[in-house]
């Protein structure tokens, strides 16, 4: 039968808006040495704004560049589709309805087909998967806003370059006060793992003060990293919004979902889910399984 401690926590978890599947779980969270963070959305308020539209191709316009990123965007559902929709919007750009198709790209970005041009709208690598040759001038622009810390995308029309679009993410205010818990319950190693560009991943990881920062990681590179921390000893946790990150979420010892921000698909396959979006319900519920599990002992 479960001990009495374990449905008491399960119980306290639950009225404080921490969602723990399991007795099970409750356990494991009080082993936790290493804590990955996805960045995009949990870190971050996951609400980007648009910064700015360079056109890299004459023949086209401010417009135009802004326009097409924003209908192939229209069929997606990352993070970064809302900013440039939003931003067409309020420019009074028509973007009337989806895509003909959508194809997303995990970690590069978006491919779709609208009124029958093939538009992508990603990273550089994106452009690479698409055959484009090396575009010298995209490349420079993106590392230049990279390096001021937005979120950089390519807009390829037909296989051709036209122009960067950048977005930039607020951090959340509570990011650096919830790594500065973790560490206070423990926890050795915080790390961040994204599909992001390396500069804005430093830029952010220097800001919240995590231990390491793994940039540019596929789905698939992610669940790597959680497998090197577990192979280096650490019971790992990992956080995220569940659009890229479901096979590093169900490879850690423990996946925990944000609520508001968090995709559903990531709430269902979580062991723990947070169910406000308050990125200190997880150094609280570490202390819950520590002090609950110790109570058993
Ligand atoms: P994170 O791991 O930080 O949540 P993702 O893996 O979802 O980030 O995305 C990694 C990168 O891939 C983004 O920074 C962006 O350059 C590109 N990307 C992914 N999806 C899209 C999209 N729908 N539109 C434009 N770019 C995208
Ligand atoms: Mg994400």
């Amino acid at each position: 039968s479960i001990p009495v401690a374990i449905v008491a926590g399960i119980g306290r978890g639950a009225k404080d808006g921490i969602l723990i599947k399991g007795g099970e779980f409750l356990e494991t969270s009080a082993r936790i040495s290493a804590v990955a963070l996805d960045k995009t959305g949990t870190l971050t308020e996951g609400r980007p704004h648009l910064t700015d539209v360079s056109v890299l191709d004459p023949a086209h316009s401010r417009a135009e560049v802004l326009g097409w990123a924003a209908r192939a965007e229209a069929g997606s559902e990352h993070p970064l589709a809302r900013p440039l929709i939003e931003a067409a919007d309020a420019e009074g750009l028509a973007i009337a309805g989806l895509p003909e198709h959508t194809e997303p790209v995990p970690g590069k970005g978006v491919v779709a087909t609208v009124e029958g041009r093939r538009v992508a709208v990603g990273n550089l690598p994106l452009l690479a998967d698409e055959g484009i040759a090396e575009d010298r001038g995209a490349a420079e622009e993106v590392a230049r806003l990279a390096g001021l810390g937005r979120t950089p995308m390519a807009i390829a029309l037909d296989g051709e370059v036209i122009g960067v679009v950048a977005v930039a993410d607020r951090l959340r205010t509570d990011a650096s006060e919830m790594i500065a818990r973790l560490h206070a319950r423990g926890v050795k190693k915080v790390v961040i793992l994204t599909g992001d560009d390396e500069r804005v991943a430093r830029a952010v990881a220097a800001e919240v003060g995590v231990d390491e920062v793994r940039a540019q990681l596929l789905p698939e590179d992610k669940l790597d990293a959680v497998r090197a921390l577990q192979a280096e000893g650490h019971t790992v946790a990992m956080v995220g919004d569940g659009v890229n990150d479901a096979p590093a979420l169900a490879t850690a010892d423990i996946g925990v979902a944000m609520g508001a921000a968090g995709t559903g698909v990531a709430i269902e396959t979580a062991d723990i889910a947070l169910m406000k979006d308050d990125l200190l319900k997880l150094p609280e519920a570490v202390g819950l399984a520590r002090r609950t599990v110790r109570v058993m002992h």
